[in-house]
């Protein structure tokens, strides 16, 4: 999705001037992402609907920039239909906070249970897991497992007990043993029957748990949608946990899951292990979909002056960090040709002043550089961590410089290789947010 999407705004980003015509065939182009995406058909018709009539007839068009403003609007419009803001589990003033968490099986509840309680627990709070679901064969094994993983206890009755009882039983052990927060893990089945919605009803009734939070496979698209629509009127939802969203997952079901039910995603499950649990940020997936900041125009950029053969194996580079002072030569002169390293470097999001200031090189610098960094021996600019003060003396006189611009040198270049690690772990974070096609 963010593939797709991406390269529809590279085309009105080429544009100085839009006209009516461009808007209404890049909205098609996102219509049909969106859709392709699996986002739900209403949604998608909606949400280009506001962004066409945002965007014409309100001087967006005649604007300075105006591929930009109709990606920022974009990106609002996105923003909002996940929900704007980041939704927070709302502790009860009574302690214990009951969370029950509903959803099919094999969405996640189980897991998701842990992880919850792990990160609560993080916090501070005392959680309690209880395990309700008396069905599935060893269930309540697995909710065993999982807390004694995370060293949180984990309270159960067996199967022979109905799970509404369960379910009281254990808040008035968290109320006995002073555990703050309750979670109770219920059972699924393969497709929601009235059965399985009855008991569920009986649990909400008996308990009125504060929270019941739907768990749902990011992985199953429009079937998360009606999934969602169908716990939300059975039973009433506080929140979503969208999990799996780290498979090869189209990335829909987050855009329309909150927009049908307008109940607001939670967290997300970004993997198996017991940790893979984030808040989720409605701001932050609608800039990973649109690609954050201004990566665009910085590879557009790149890409116009970087040879092509190096800029792959810088990319290389970066992923493995493998980086070392004949590389920042190197890159040092493709940057030349770029202009200057701070106009490249703003257009990044999470740099900051600081960062470029200190990164910051003028042409004259550059051929002090070049002399230091020429003076080194093959294993010193492989390994600069070896260049210590007597071969920082040597380098300085060798280059005819002095010991200070080495060392000036040295602080840039460990700079640039953060700042890469930094570049390469937001790649790797994009690819952990979803794969959105
Ligand atoms: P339940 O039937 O709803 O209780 O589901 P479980 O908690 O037993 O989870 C079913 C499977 O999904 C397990 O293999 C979990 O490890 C896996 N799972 C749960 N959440 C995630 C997630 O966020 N990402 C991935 N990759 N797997 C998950
Ligand atoms: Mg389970």
């Amino acid at each position: 999705l963010s593939e797709k999407l991406q390269n529809t705004f590279k085309k009105l980003k080429g544009k100085g001037k839009l006209s009516e015509k461009d808007v209404k065939s890049a909205m098609r182009e996102v219509k049909l992402a969106l859709l392709e995406a699996d986002v739900n058909y209403k949604v998608v018709k909606d949400f280009t609907k506001k962004v066409t009539e945002r965007t014409v007839g309100h001087g967006v068009l005649e604007s300075l920039t105006p591929g930009q403003q109709v990606i920022k609007i974009v990106n609002e419009e996105l923003t909002e239909l996940m929900g704007n803001t980041q939704s927070k589990i709302t502790f009860s003033s009574k302690p214990p906070t009951v969370i029950m968490l509903v959803g099919l099986q094999g969405a996640g509840k189980t897991t998701t249970g842990g992880k919850l309680g792990g990160q609560l627990k993080k916090l501070g709070k005392r959680p309690v897991l209880v395990a309700c679901d008396v069905y599935r064969p060893a269930a309540i094994k697995q909710l065993q497992v999982v807390g004694e993983k995370l060293d949180i206890p984990v309270f159960s009755m067996g199967d022979k007990m109905s799970p509404v009882n369960i379910a009281k039983a254990g808040i008035e052990h968290a109320k006995k043993y002073g555990n703050d927060v309750v979670i109770i893990d219920t059972a699924g089945r393969l497709h929601i029957d009235e059965k399985l919605m009855n008991e569920l009803k009986d649990i909400k009734t008996e308990v009125t748990p504060h929270e019941i939070m739907l768990v749902v496979d990011a992985m199953t698209g429009q079937d998360a949608v009606n999934v969602a629509k169908a716990f939300d009127s059975e039973l009433g939802l506080e929140g979503i946990i969208l999990t799996k969203l780290d498979g090869d997952t189209r990335g829909g079901a987050a855009l329309s899951v909150r927009a049908v039910t307008g109940k607001p995603i939670k967290y997300i499950g970004v993997g198996e292990k017991l940790t893979d649990l984030e808040p989720f940020y409605p701001d932050r997936l609608a800039s990973r979909i649109l690609g954050m900041g201004d990566v665009l125009s910085l590879i557009e950029k790149a890409q116009a002056s970087f040879d092509e053969k190096k800029l792959k194996n810088l990319e290389n580079k970066i992923k493995t960090q493998d980086f070392n002072l004949e590389d920042f030569l190197d890159q040092l002169e493709q940057m030349k040709n770029m202009g200057p390293l701070s106009s490249i470097l703003e257009m990044m999001p999470g740099m900051n002043n600081k960062q470029l200031k200190n990164l910051n090189v003028d042409e004259k610098e550059l051929v002090h550089i070049e002399a230091i960094i020429q003076s080194m021996t093959a294993e010193e600019r492989k390994n600069p961590n070896i260049i210590k003060g007597s071969r920082r003396k040597r380098i300085a006189k060798g280059s005819g410089t002095s010991v200070q611009a080495v060392n000036k040198l040295l602080k840039q270049f460990q700079q640039t290789k953060k700042m890469m690690k930094q570049m390469a772990g937001m790649e790797k974070g994009l690819k952990k947010g979803g794969k959105f096609k």
